[in-house]
């Protein structure tokens, strides 16, 4: 497919709208009403442990329904199995598969293993490619990408990077402690992000390493404000003496705060897509929930308090969609450095929007949205990370008050 461009009214090409049509009715009709059923078996007493993810029988059948319809890994190359649609094909189709907490998932396209796919694609070696990205595209296997460490270490600020590699002979070998490495106990093989010099912008570099590989614990899976759902677990892992060859070395020495840029701009991006779907969904439950229920006479659609909620979370979702697709654009025109402020700007716009859209609608459903009758509050606890995840709201506003104030975000685009 060749990369898809918006035209002068923002629509988007004829095969692009087809396919995101078939993307939508493959959520309504297959992912939407599974998704307590994959949840529940997610959770299952006797999938307990280190398995195979995903761990839904029926997650697992969705996903080769989504292979026979030729939906699956759409961002990848078609070499890989995929539809080479680039990011603004994404944005299309991972708004649609957001619609379900589970939605990316049966499509291949969910957070990490995504955007490891995407880092993968730019710097693996053909060796590497073959050993790892294969059998992900696939779908048969999972990944982690451990960057964050507990206090002192790396986290909001990645250059307290603590993790450590250091060479012996052909080897390195790798000693640290990390945490938030979402997926990282189910994972085949982890990104793992060390420290190789004390040089402050070339001093981290990453390493592919096999999960299972010696020296490496899982300690455990974060207990954490939201319910594990899929491979969204957070991993606390140890590494002790890990010794991996030259070769575990991605994208080349030196280079892991670089890479870690140019993987976290797109996959900040794919968030805010699947966001986006899970707003816009919410959106319309709180339309049928307003329009039919009844208060001091007439329905609560009819109330200036609640209209204001529903103004406010439309607006945010069509900014939120004009932003994603503005900074996708700029990716797909080679502008990676430039993107990023928009893409920051993006980020916290539409992580605060998915959190106050939930807020809002358990408010204009009362007991009921305050009730698991309802997904809100699952949803809301699986929200609230958005807004520290990939960087906390506060670091994204210094990149874009640093920009503007230097005079090099061009506001008025
Ligand atoms: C659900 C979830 C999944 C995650 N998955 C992964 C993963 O797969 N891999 C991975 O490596 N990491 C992952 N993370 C970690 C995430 O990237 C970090 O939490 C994030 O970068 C912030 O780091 P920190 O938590 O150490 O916060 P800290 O660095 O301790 O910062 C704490 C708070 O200080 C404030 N702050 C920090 N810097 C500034 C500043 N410059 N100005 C003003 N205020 C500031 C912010 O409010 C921030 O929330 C995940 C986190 C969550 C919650």
């Amino acid at each position: 497919m060749t990369a898809p461009a918006l035209g002068p009214a923002f629509e988007l090409p004829e095969q692009l709208t087809a396919l995101r049509a078939k993307v939508r009715t493959f959520v309504d009709e297959r992912v939407i009403p599974n998704e307590a059923k994959i949840l529940a078996e997610d959770h299952a007493p006797d999938a307990q442990g280190r398995s195979v993810a995903p761990r839904s029988a029926t997650l697992r059948a969705l996903r080769d329904e989504a292979k026979a319809a030729g939906l699956f890994t759409p961002h990848l190359p078609e070499a890989l199995g995929g539809l080479g649609l680039g990011v603004m094909g994404m944005c299309a189709l991972f708004r649609e598969m957001g619609r379900s907490p589970v939605g990316a998932a049966a499509f291949n396209c969910d957070a990490p293993d995504q955007g490891n796919m995407d880092v993968l694609l730019r710097v693996a070696t053909e060796e590497q490619r073959e050993r790892w990205l294969g059998p992900l595209a696939r779908g048969e296997i999972t990944s982690g990408f451990a960057m964050t460490e507990p206090a002192p270490g790396a986290g909001a600020d990645p250059s307290n990077l603590r993790t450590r590699a250091v060479r012996d002979g052909d080897d390195w070998v790798i000693d640290g402690h990390k945490w938030y490495t979402t997926g990282g106990g189910d994972a085949s093989f982890l990104i793992v992000m060390a420290r190789t010099s004390d040089d402050p912008r070339a001093g981290a570099t990453m390493f592919l390493v096999d999960r299972m590989h010696k020296g490496i614990s899982h300690v455990r899976d974060i207990p954490v404000m939201c319910p594990p759902i899929l491979t969204h677990r957070e991993a606390e892992m140890r590494f002790e003496g890990v010794r991996v060859p030259a070769s575990a070395v991605l994208g080349g020495v030196g280079e892991g705060f670089r890479l870690a840029q140019t993987r976290l701009v797109p996959a900040r991006l794919t968030h805010c897509m699947r966001w986006l779907g899970l707003a816009e969904r919410t959106l319309q439950m709180c339309r049928e929930y307003v329009v039919t229920r009844e208060s001091f006479g007439r329905t609560l659609a009819h109330h200036q308090a609640i209209q204001k909620m529903i103004a406010e979370a439309s607006t945010g979702i069509h900014a939120g969609n004009l932003m994603t697709l503005h900074c996708a654009s700029m990716l797909e025109r080679g502008l990676a450095k430039e993107a990023r402020p928009y893409s920051s700007m993006a980020k916290n716009h539409v992580a605060r929007l998915l959190c106050k859209t939930l807020d809002d609608a358990i408010q204009m459903h009362g007991s009921l949205g305050f009730s698991d009758d309802m997904p809100f509050a699952l949803w809301y606890r699986y929200a609230r990370s958005a807004r520290i995840a990939d960087g906390p709201d506060e670091v994204h506003d210094v990149v874009v008050a640093r920009d503007f104030l230097r005079g090099t975000l061009d506001v008025l685009v």
